[in-house]
């Protein structure tokens, strides 16, 4: 959150300006290479039914190995690309990788009914995204409603009709359309009714507090209230503890997302927690 972001920047603003002007400066010009150098690769993190525990979907982190550095969590990167035009690129493979992904894993066999990925406002401005879509998942052969995009209120504060009519072409053709760190931006409720969407993320910042803090609590249960009156389908992140995930089960909450189920990793590691159908049953997942 905003919040956590300002903690975190904090030792940051205790170094000298030139000194952190020259190292986003660096960081800047490093990330510029990192698409075409393949420095860029995605984590998995699973998001299962609060019904059976079950792996239902995942969402698309991406990370960043830098040569020097190590891996780069993209709180880091992320915000740098959105002041710049690089956010549009990285956009774009952090797309085609998500197809890509889904696309081996569904001639592997391996179950996945949704993969998600998040989208920044930048790529929504660009007024390209239903194309960019379409291509990755056309270049891979992934059927559109095993997409999901997850995006957050913020992308109002540009063309707030130009988004969201995107965002309703995209959802007509079959993509599911995620609201993500829901509660905590400025205009949610406002949002809820402007924007084409068909999931609620409920932002970590309520889970981290369930069970601790009753004001947590009731936010979550209104939440989640109001999802189930929209008919929209809910999620809760940042489930690190066996009790909030009970809390929320018992509040109603579609889909589990946090470190208690795991925390994102890579492909491979991913892998190995999807149910596997034969060869020979596997063309009939279409
Ligand atoms: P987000 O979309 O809200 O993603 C959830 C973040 O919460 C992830 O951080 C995830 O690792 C973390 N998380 C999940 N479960 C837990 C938990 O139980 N406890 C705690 N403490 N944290 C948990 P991550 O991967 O560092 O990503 C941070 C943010 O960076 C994302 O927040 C998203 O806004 C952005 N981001 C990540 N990947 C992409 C991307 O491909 N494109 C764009 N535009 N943004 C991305
Ligand atoms: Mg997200
Ligand atoms: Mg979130
Ligand atoms: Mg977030």
């Amino acid at each position: 959150s905003a919040k956590e972001g300002g903690r975190g920047r904090h030792a940051m603003f205790e170094e000298p300006l030139d000194a952190r002007l020259h190292e986003r400066g660096a960081l800047l010009a490093d990330l510029r290479q990192a698409v075409a150098r393949r420095e860029l690769l995605l984590h998995y993190q699973p998001r299962v039914a609060a019904a059976d525990s079950r792996i239902r979907s995942a969402e698309a982190l991406v990370r960043w190995q830098h040569p020097g550095r190590g891996l780069v969590p993209p709180g880091v990167f992320i915000p740098l690309a959105e002041e710049s035009d690089l956010i549009e690129s990285i956009g774009s493979w952090v797309l085609d990788e998500a197809c890509r992904q889904l696309a081996l894993w569904r001639r592997q066999g391996r179950v996945l009914e949704r993969l998600s990925v998040n989208v920044s406002p930048r790529q929504l401005q660009s007024g390209r995204l239903v194309e960019e879509v379409e291509a990755a998942l056309l270049r891979h052969g992934v059927p559109w409603r095993q997409l999901e995009l997850e995006v957050t209120e913020s992308l109002l504060v540009g063309d707030a009709r130009q988004a969201s009519a995107q965002l309703a072409e995209l959802r007509q053709r079959g993509v599911l359309i995620a609201l993500d760190d829901f509660g905590t931006g400025y205009s949610s409720l406002a949002t809820l009714r402007d924007l084409p969407i068909d999931v609620m993320k409920v932002d970590r910042a309520f889970v981290r507090d369930l069970g601790a803090d009753a004001s947590a609590q009731a936010i979550t249960r209104a939440i989640l209230t109001l999802a189930q009156s929209l008919g929209k389908h809910s999620v809760a992140e940042g489930i690190e503890g066996e009790a909030q995930a009970a809390a929320l089960r018992q509040l109603g909450c579609d889909e589990l997302q946090g470190y208690l189920f795991g925390r994102p990793m890579p492909a491979a590691e991913f892998e190995q927690r999807l149910p596997h159908v034969s060869a020979a049953v596997a063309p009939v997942m279409d």
